[in-house]
């Protein structure tokens, strides 16, 4: 039987990313991941599926990306409006004082660098998942017939994890009767460094990428409207794009393949299952992407478990009181994000004019308080108090 500190379960990004913790940390660490068939790239040289990641997030994992850092597109600039609307939410990186409101980069690239990193560690890595779990000898049965002991097990296997699962834990789900179609486009004009969403028919952002007139795409619609939406050929789908947008970039003048998400929220009944079990990332909570908040929480995660590990480094003796705070922090957050996302997506579709016109008085009074955009940016950002992981 093998016999390592830790086993990390799932080689997404943020499992890949806590491998990298434990090597940095010196624990003795098995990745086990099962990969499924990734993204391509698109005829437009990006990959479909982009992050917005924040200030704190980036410089995080540059920390941890020694050896290979992936492309990035700085935002510095983002236009909030709504169809119909009489206000606009804007917001600039000189506002707060920082060189970036936040970055997009390609998932695939992201993935692809941590992997690189884990290269020199290729013998910690295996093909293969769990199928049975003994709480008593912390010991696991791998899909190869292995058996591996371990002092922490570590669940990163994304939303539909199925060694949550085996662990016992409930995970609750709730549709948002909604998809997200991703694309990547060029426009007429140049994105300017700037983010853009609109909340109309759906909620629709094109978040710049390193080529100044090519966005990324995250349309968020009913399920109806994506039909509807999947049923267009391109040129006809360029029309609408552009309409959705209040052409704001110009026209459309290409447009990519396009991706698409079922949405909902997703939260595991708990995040530590046993004392030496421990849940991440989106194998723990999931959330709509209105808001592009998704990794940014599984990294916050990685680093709290980090700040755990790191206290524990020199007797490898990891705490579960320790761990048993995390975990009820860690779901704590993820639970406001998603009543906030929830929030934010229900406001936007009050329909009758008494709501409409509370909503604009809403949006109109926070542009005119600096003190608390600045703070709910901040927040976003990852630098607030509720971003903090120790
Ligand atoms: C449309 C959309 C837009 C988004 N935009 C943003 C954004 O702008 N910013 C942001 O921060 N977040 C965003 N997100 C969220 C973000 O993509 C996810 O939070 C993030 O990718 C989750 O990473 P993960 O490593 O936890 O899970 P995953 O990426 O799902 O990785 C899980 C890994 O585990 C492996 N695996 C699965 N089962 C097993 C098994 N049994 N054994 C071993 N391995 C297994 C899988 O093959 C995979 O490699 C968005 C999400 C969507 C859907």
């Amino acid at each position: 039987m093998a016999d390592v500190d830790i086993v990390i379960s799932g080689g997404g990004a943020i499992g890949t990313a806590m491998a990298l913790v434990c090597e940095r940390l010196q624990y003795r660490w098995l990745l086990l991941d099962q990969p499924a068939k990734q993204h391509s790239i698109g005829r437009l040289g990006f990959d479909l599926r982009t992050l917005a990641l924040s200030p704190q997030s980036i410089t995080w994992l540059d920390e941890l990306h020694e050896r290979k850092k992936f492309p990035r597109q700085r935002v510095d600039r983002m236009h909030i409006w709504e169809q119909l609307g009489t206000s606009t939410i804007d917001f600039c990186r000189e506002e707060v004082g920082s060189d970036s409101l936040a970055w997009i980069a390609e998932h695939s690239r992201v993935l692809k660098a941590l992997q690189k990193n884990c290269e020199a560690h290729v013998r910690n890595i295996k093909t293969a998942g769990i199928t049975k779990i003994a709480d008593a000898q912390q010991s696991l049965t791998l899909t190869n017939g292995e058996t591996v002991s371990c002092k922490l097990l570590i669940i990163a296997e994304g939303a539909n994890s199925p060694t949550r699962e085996l662990a016992r834990t409930r995970w609750v789900a709730q549709s948002l009767g909604q998809r997200a179609l991703v694309t990547v486009i060029e426009t007429e004009r140049t994105h300017n460094s700037t983010a853009w969403q609109r909340f109309g028919s759906g909620i629709v952002a094109f978040l710049p990428l390193t080529s100044p007139r090519t966005h990324a795409v995250v349309w968020s619609v009913s399920n109806p409207m994506f039909e509807e939406l999947e049923s267009l050929d391109d040129d006809e789908f360029k029309e609408r794009i552009a309409l959705a947008s209040d052409r704001i970039c110009g026209a459309v003048l290409e447009v990519d393949q396009r991706l698409s998400f079922p949405l909902n929220h997703g939260l595991a009944h708990t995040f530590l299952p046993q004392s030496w079990i421990f849940i991440l990332g989106d194998a723990a909570h999931t959330i709509h992407p209105l808001a592009g908040q998704g990794m940014n929480l599984g990294i916050e995660d990685v680093r709290g478990l980090e700040s755990v590990l790191r206290a524990s480094a020199s007797t490898k003796f990891i705490s579960p009181t320790q761990l048993h705070t995390l975990a009820q922090r860690r779901r704590a957050k993820a639970i406001i994000m998603q009543q906030l996302m929830s929030l934010f997506d229900s406001t936007w579709r009050w329909k009758n004019p008494l709501s409409h016109w509370l909503r604009n008085f809403g949006v109109r009074t926070f542009s005119r308080a600096p003190v608390l955009k600045r703070q709910i940016i901040r927040e976003a950002m990852g630098f607030g108090p509720m971003t903090k992981v120790n």
